[in-house]
Parts: C-alpha cells; sequence; structure tokens
C-alpha cells in the first residue's frame, strides 16, 4: 500500500516536471516571417521613397523584418518594452545591415529608426530566442541563405520593368528553396500591379526554412511588374 502512494506520487512528480519543461521551452509564437521587399517597388509609387543617409543601396531585395506570427495568421507585436532597441548592441554589424537591411522611408536616415521599429515591433516577441545582436544575425544569415534576386535571375526573371507571371516568380523560389513564398504586390505610379515583398517562413529558431503555414494575402495581379531599381 505504501509502495503503491509512493510510486503515484513520483509518477505524479515527474508529469509536473514534464509539464514544466514543456512550458519553459514552449514560444508565444508559432514561426516567422522573413520579409523582404524590392527597393524598386517601394520607392516607384505614389508616395516615393528617399535613400538612406549612406546612399543608394544595391539594386537587390532588403530585409523588410522577421516577423513571429501565430499558425492563424494573426502575430503579437510589441511585446518587451523594457527591452527596446539598442544601437550599441549592433555596432559591429552596421555595415552589414546597411547594405542588407536598408531604409527607403523619408526622411532619409541611417537605419536605426528602421531597425529599431522592427526590433521593438517584432523582435521582442522573440527575445527568448534571439537576443538584439541574435535577431538581427538571423536576418542576416537568412537572406544570404535565400538569395533571392539570384533565384529570380537564373530563371529569367529580372529587375527590368517587365511583367512576369505570378506562378512563374512562385515556381522559381519554390524549385530553390524547396518551400512556397508569399508574394505581396503594390501599384506603382501608373497603378500597375508590382512585385513588392516575398514572405519566407521559418522556424522558432530562426534557422530552417519551412511550408508557411498561412500565407499572407499579397492583393498581385496574375502578372506582375518587377521594377528597374
Ligand atoms: P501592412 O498593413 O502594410 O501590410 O503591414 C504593416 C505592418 O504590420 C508590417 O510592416 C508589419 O510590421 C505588420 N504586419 C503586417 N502583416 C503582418 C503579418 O502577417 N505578420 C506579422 N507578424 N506582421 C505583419
Ligand atoms: P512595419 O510596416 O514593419 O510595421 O513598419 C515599417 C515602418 O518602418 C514604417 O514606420 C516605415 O515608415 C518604416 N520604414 C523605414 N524604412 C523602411 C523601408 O525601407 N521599408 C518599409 N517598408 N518601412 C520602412
Amino acid at each position: 500500500m505504501m509502495m503503491k502512494s509512493t510510486l503515484g506520487f513520483l509518477l505524479s512528480q515527474i508529469f509536473v516536471f514534464q509539464q514544466l519543461a514543456v512550458f519553459c521551452a514552449s514560444q508565444d509564437f508559432d514561426f516567422f516571417y522573413f520579409v523582404q521587399q524590392w527597393p524598386g517597388s517601394y520607392c516607384d509609387t505614389k508616395q516615393s521613397c528617399c535613400y538612406p543617409t549612406t546612399g543608394k543601396p544595391a539594386a537587390d531585395f532588403g530585409i523588410h523584418g522577421l516577423w513571429p506570427n501565430y499558425n492563424d495568421g494573426s502575430y503579437p507585436s510589441n511585446c518587451d518594452n523594457s527591452n527596446p532597441f539598442d544601437p550599441s548592441s549592433i555596432s559591429d554589424i552596421k555595415r552589414q545591415l546597411q547594405q542588407e537591411w536598408p531604409t527607403l522611408a523619408c526622411p532619409s536616415g541611417d537605419g536605426n529608426k528602421f531597425w529599431g521599429h522592427e526590433w521593438n515591433k517584432h523582435g521582442t516577441c522573440s527575445e527568448d530566442i534571439l537576443d538584439q545582436p541574435g535577431y538581427f544575425q538571423a536576418a542576416l544569415k537568412l537572406k544570404q541563405q535565400t538569395d533571392l534576386l539570384n533565384v529570380l535571375q537564373n530563371v529569367g526573371i529580372n529587375p527590368d520593368g517587365e511583367f512576369y507571371s505570378l506562378t512563374s516568380i512562385t515556381k522559381a523560389i519554390k524549385d530553390a528553396t524547396g518551400f512556397t513564398p508569399g508574394l505581396e504586390c503594390n501599384v506603382d505610379a501608373s497603378g500597375n500591379s508590382q512585385l513588392y515583398q516575398i514572405y519566407i517562413c521559418v522556424d522558432t529558431s530562426a534557422t530552417s526554412l519551412i511550408e508557411c503555414p498561412v500565407l499572407p494575402r499579397g492583393k498581385c495581379s496574375s502578372r506582375i511588374e518587377f521594377p528597374i531599381f
């Protein structure tokens, strides 16, 4: 009798520990969207753009953000205002960020405002996994890993102001990365639908690409412009 209740107690303790471990390891989001923007499509709109203080960025996709998301399409934001963006935490990768994560909003800036906005709004929601330098480094690594412009140019899809089918762009990225991307369009000053942002889904450790649990509604026509930058 005594033996039985001791065993029962032990088993219940093990159960409690297991639950605790699951709770501690669990995250408050399900996956990341890694979002890159085409600078030509940010600038080629009625609102226009301003080049960063460091000069015109390369004609390449730029990072917009690494966004924690839920499987139902909703997302957390501004999760910890006690951990605001600290520019000194990224001073050693600032040059790289200026190249790969340039800001195009007006007025011109050096990038800190854009990165700060992204950290405060999105990065704080994954701070248990990635601290500030870790968050920005993870995004830089993903940019390198996906190399989207190269992927598109390899199949003859070039930023030349021509129109391409949405399916051909999606297929090129799927063939290269193994996963279907989300494409988002905006409209140029004359009202044409153009390739604005590409969403790639990434696991909660921000290292492996995954199939998107939910794709963003991208507002693209079936044929879209890929503007010159
Ligand atoms: P927009 O309304 O221009 O599509 O998005 C404005 C901002 O809301 C984005 O830059 C981003 O910060 C956030 N946002 C929009 N859609 C999503 C989404 O599906 N997931 C996450 N995590 N953030 C989003
Ligand atoms: P989100 O749309 O991620 O919530 O916020 C984007 C914010 O960053 C906006 O306030 C926007 O003005 C600013 N921002 C600064 N540079 C850029 C840029 O190059 N692209 C985009 N999409 N937003 C930028």
